[in-house]
C-alpha cells in the first residue's frame, strides 16, 4: 500500500466522460489499497477561455485579477471530480489552493510555491478520503489567489508529494511517457523507459512542455520519485530518476527539444569597445527581460554586431529598451526578427562522447538549415534557426542521433 499522488493534465478531465473514467482509475486504485492524493489541471482549453475572456474586457488585466480569473478553471473539475468519486462510493474532498494552503510568493500568474501545510490532507486521508486538489494555483501571505505559471499543475502535484513524503508522484497526460521528441513533431519518436533529472530539467527547459520546468526543478531538490503516464492506456511510462545507472539506457543523446517562443535582436553598428554588452543587456535585466542566447560578432574596424535572444512576450518591451540604447550608443541600426526557433539535443552521454556538435551541424547541413546562433552546456546544444525549418530541423536531428527504433541500442 503507498501514497500516491496522481496529476491529471486538461485533456484527461476534458469533458464529463473523461472525468468519469478519472474517477474510474483512481477507484480501481483505492480498491487496491492505496491512498490517493489528486490533482487536476482545468479542461483542456480552459485556461486559455478565460485568458481571451480577460483580454476582450482589457488588453493588459492585472495580474492579480487575472489569477482570481484563470484560477476558477481548476475549482470547476475538483468539485466535478469528487461529485464522480461520491458516485462510486469512493469519499473524497476537493479543495482549492488556498484552502490546503499552497502557500507562495506574490507573484502574481508565475509565483512559486513556498510552503505546503500537509497537516489537513494528512486527517483527510487518514479518514480514508481521497483529497482532490486544484492544480496551478496557491495563495499569497495576503490571502490572494496566485497562480504557477502555465503547466503549473504539475508542480502542485509535485511539491503535494513532497510535502506529504508520496511514494510516487504519477503525471497522467495524454502521451504515455516522455518521448526522444514531441511525438506530434516526429512519428517515430520512442518512449524513453527512464530518464535523469538532468536530463528532464534541460528538456524541459528548452521547451518540452511534457513536464513544467518548476515541477522537474522541485521533485530534483526534493527526491520525489516522479513518472510520467497516460491517462488513457496502461503502461509502465517514463520514470525520472536520480541515478545515472549503468542499466540506463545510456545513449549520447537523450531527447531533442524545441521552443517557438523566443524573438532575437540584432543592434548592428556597435563601437567594439569594453562595457558594450553591459550597456546593451543592463537595462534589458533591469527590466526583468530574461535574455537566453547571446552573440558578439569578432570587431572590424571598430565595431561590431550584438544579438540575443528574449521570449517573443518580451520582444516590444525588448525592443523599445534598444531603440533607446541605440541612440546612446551611436550604434547603426537595431534588426528584429521574430520568426525563429530554439533546437536542443539534450544527453548527460555527451560528456563523454566527443563530435556531438559536428555531428549535429552536419545534420542540420544536410537539409539545407542555416544555423544562426549556438548555445552549448555541459549536457546539451542549443541552435537558433528560422522557425520554418523547426520541423524539418527536428526529424533530420532524431534520425541523425538513431533516436528511434529500439530502445537502447544507439551509441
Ligand atoms: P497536460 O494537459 O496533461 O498537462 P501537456 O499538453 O502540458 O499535457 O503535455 C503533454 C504534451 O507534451 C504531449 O501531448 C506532447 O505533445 C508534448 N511533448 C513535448 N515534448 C514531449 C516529449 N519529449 N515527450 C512527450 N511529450 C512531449
Ligand atoms: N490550466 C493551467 C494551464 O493550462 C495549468 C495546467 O494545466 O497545468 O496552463
Ligand atoms: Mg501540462
Amino acid at each position: 500500500m503507498a501514497l500516491l499522488v496522481q496529476k491529471y493534465g486538461g485533456t484527461s478531465v476534458g469533458c464529463p466522460e473523461r472525468i468519469e473514467r478519472v474517477a474510474d482509475k483512481v477507484a480501481r486504485f483505492r480498491a487496491d489499497g492505496h491512498d490517493v492524493v489528486v490533482v487536476v489541471s482545468a479542461m483542456s482549453g480552459e485556461t486559455n477561455r478565460l485568458l481571451d475572456l480577460a483580454r476582450s474586457i482589457e488588453p493588459h488585466p492585472q495580474p492579480r485579477e487575472l489569477d482570481m480569473l484563470v484560477s476558477t478553471g481548476e475549482q470547476v473539475t475538483t468539485a466535478l471530480l469528487s461529485m464522480a468519486l461520491h458516485k462510486r462510493q469512493v469519499p473524497a474532498r476537493s479543495y482549492n489552493g488556498s484552502q490546503v494552503r499552497i502557500l507562495t510568493d506574490t507573484a502574481h500568474t508565475k509565483a512559486r510555491i513556498q510552503h505546503i501545510d500537509g497537516h489537513k490532507l494528512r486527517a483527510d486521508i487518514d479518514q480514508g478520503r481521497v483529497v482532490v486538489v486544484a492544480g496551478f494555483q496557491g495563495v499569497d501571505p495576503d490571502g490572494n489567489i496566485t497562480t504557477l505559471g502555465r503547466g503549473g499543475s504539475d508542480t502542485t502535484a509535485v511539491a503535494l508529494a513532497a510535502a506529504l513524503s508520496a511514494d510516487e508522484c504519477q503525471i497522467y497526460t495524454d502521451v504515455d511517457g516522455v518521448y526522444t521528441t514531441d511525438p506530434r513533431i516526429e512519428s517515430s519518436a520512442r518512449r524513453l523507459e527512464k530518464i535523469t533529472f538532468e536530463e528532464m530539467l534541460e528538456l524541459a527547459s528548452m521547451g518540452s512542455k511534457v513536464l513544467q520546468l518548476r515541477a522537474v526543478e522541485f521533485a530534483g531538490k526534493y527526491a520525489v520519485p516522479l513518472r510520467v503516464l497516460s491517462s488513457f492506456e496502461e503502461g509502465p511510462g517514463t520514470l525520472i530518476t536520480m541515478d545515472e545507472d549503468a542499466d540506463m539506457e545510456a545513449p549520447t543523446i537523450a531527447g531533442i527539444a524545441f521552443n517557438r517562443d523566443e524573438a532575437k535582436l540584432t543592434v548592428l553598428g556597435v563601437p567594439d569597445t569594453p562595457g558594450v554588452a553591459y550597456e546593451i543587456l543592463g537595462p534589458v535585466g533591469e527590466a526583468n527581460i530574461e535574455v537566453d542566447v547571446i552573440l558578439q560578432n569578432t570587431g572590424e574596424d571598430g565595431h561590431t554586431d550584438f544579438t540575443f535572444t528574449v521570449s517573443r512576450s518580451d520582444l516590444n518591451d525588448a525592443r523599445a529598451i534598444l531603440e533607446h540604447s541605440v541612440a546612446q550608443l551611436g550604434a547603426k541600426e537595431l534588426r528584429v526578427d521574430s520568426k525563429i526557433a530554439k533546437v536542443s539535443v539534450v544527453g548527460v552521454g555527451m560528456r563523454s562522447h566527443a563530435n556531438v556538435a559536428a555531428r549535429m551541424f552536419k545534420a542540420l547541413s544536410e537539409v539545407g538549415v542555416n544555423i544562426q546562433m549556438i548555445s552549448t552546456s555541459e549536457i546539451k546544444i542549443s541552435v537558433i534557426i528560422e522557425e520554418n525549418y523547426l520541423e524539418l530541423a527536428v526529424r533530420s536531428l532524431h534520425t541523425a542521433f538513431g533516436l528511434e527504433g529500439d530502445a537502447g541500442v544507439q551509441q
